[in-house]
């Protein structure tokens, strides 16, 4: 028996299997229950021999040098910049919107009196939430918050989510930005990168240890007592851990379809789709992991409701009263002695890679070091 069980070879479990074997000297048996080690970043090469990422695009950025020097140690590092084209009524126009983004859907005339006015109203390259400029004291600013909204927002919002924006909390609104300059990236984070060789050769990296053990295929809750450990990780779904016991958390789930085909690349490594189309957005992977001769490899996402055991948990659903549920269950999981809980299925939160690095890293330090 190890002197650690992991539960869940992604990101949070990965990080924290390697930092106990290597800070700690102990003994860890990760498992995971799919067949492959990566969790949702998990990648791989397709048929054109284009590398993929199973789970849908995973683009790393972050402004954590702590984090960013900390995943240097496992791969080599690619420097990739993500760009996201919105298609609005036959124009494509840049994502996040800025004034690059007015100038492509607007009359030029029309573009530069609200591009004037945006600049005396704003400082030089500030994010507006998409509320305030809705809420401005300013008519034809108020009016410019609504076609943003309209344009980019609304309808996207109900096919990501399966809800009007008006169902979520109002945070989700609050965050979609306008960008007051003509940065075109989809992230402005200090770090961006892809890890040269991909994920899944990062993750092996990172597992390679006398002391680590991996068991794929291997669902927790199918263990006998006997192959526990003294101490657990859990980082699979926090409802699931006890048994549904206050009802199900609910998630978003998607449907990714891989097209292999040749031609010219789409004009960005994303293409977001705000209108009545069934999917939410198309990756051109060849864009973001390098072409093969002539093959091309896009992922389109259908977003669907997501059925326990039927398909995956993507996004936790942000909206008050399941905030109120998972809080219930977090109750339950301080009250477990021996078995800490950590990451986005067992936070019942959206983190991104940085995020998910960053939260196992605490508590292997605030709690784990100090055996606490
Ligand atoms: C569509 C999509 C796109 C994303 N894009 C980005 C991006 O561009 N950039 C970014 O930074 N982040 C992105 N993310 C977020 C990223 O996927 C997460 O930050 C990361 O997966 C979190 O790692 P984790 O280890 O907490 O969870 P996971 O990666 O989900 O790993 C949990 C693992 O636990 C396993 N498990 C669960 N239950 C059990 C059980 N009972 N027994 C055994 N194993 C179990 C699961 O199989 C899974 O492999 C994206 C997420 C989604 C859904």
């Amino acid at each position: 028996m190890a002197d650690w069980l992991i539960v869940g070879a992604g990101f949070t479990g990965a990080t924290l299997a390697e930092r106990i074997a290597k800070r700690l000297g102990q003994s860890v048996h990760i498992l995971d229950q799919r067949p492959h080690l990566g969790g949702n970043a998990y990648d791989y090469l397709n048929s054109a021999g284009i590398r993929v990422h199973k789970y849908g695009p995973h683009l790393f950025h972050t402004n954590s040098k702590k984090i960013w020097d900390y995943v240097q140690a496992f791969s080599k590092w690619t420097p990739y910049t993500h760009h996201v084209l919105a298609k609005i009524d036959q124009n494509l126009a840049p994502v996040p919107f800025n004034f690059n983004t007015i100038e492509a859907l607007l009359p030029a005339s029309q573009a530069q009196a609200l591009i004037a006015r945006l600049e005396t109203h704003f400082p030089k390259d500030a994010r507006i939430a998409v509320l305030s400029l809705r809420q401005h004291e300013d008519a034809q600013l108020r009016a410019f918050g609504d076609f943003v909204y309209e344009k980019l927002f609304a309808h996207y919002t109900m096919k990501q989510w399966g809800l009007s924006p008006d169902e979520l909390a109002a945070s989700v609104t609050a965050r979609v930005p306008v960008l007051m300059g003509r940065d075109n990236r989809y992230f402005q984070d200090r770090y961006q990168a892809l890890p040269a060789d991909g994920y899944t050769s990062m993750f092996e990296n990172m597992l390679r240890h006398p002391k680590i053990k991996l068991s794929l295929n291997v669902d927790y809750h199918s263990l006998a007592k006997s192959e526990l450990a003294p101490k657990i990780i859990y980082t699979g779904p926090i409802d699931r851990y006890f048994d549904y016991c206050f009802g199900p958390l609910p998630y978003r789930s998607l449907n990714f379809v891989e097209e292999i085909t040749t031609g010219a690349p789409q004009a960005a490594g994303t293409i977001n789709y705000p209108g009545k189309e069934p999917f939410t957005r198309v990756t051109e992977m060849t864009l973001l992991t390098g072409a093969v001769g002539d093959r091309l490899t896009r992922i389109r996402e259908f977003p669907q409701a997501h059925l326990p055991g039927v398909n995956e948990p993507y996004y936790p659903i942000p909206r008050a009263e399941t905030a109120a549920l998972y809080q219930k269950y977090a109750a339950l999981a301080r009250k477990t002695k021996g078995t800490y809980f950590c990451g986005r299925l067992a936070n019942y939160r959206y983190y991104n890679m940085d995020q998910a690095i960053a939260a196992a890293l605490t508590l292997f330090q605030r709690r784990i070091l100090r055996g606490g």
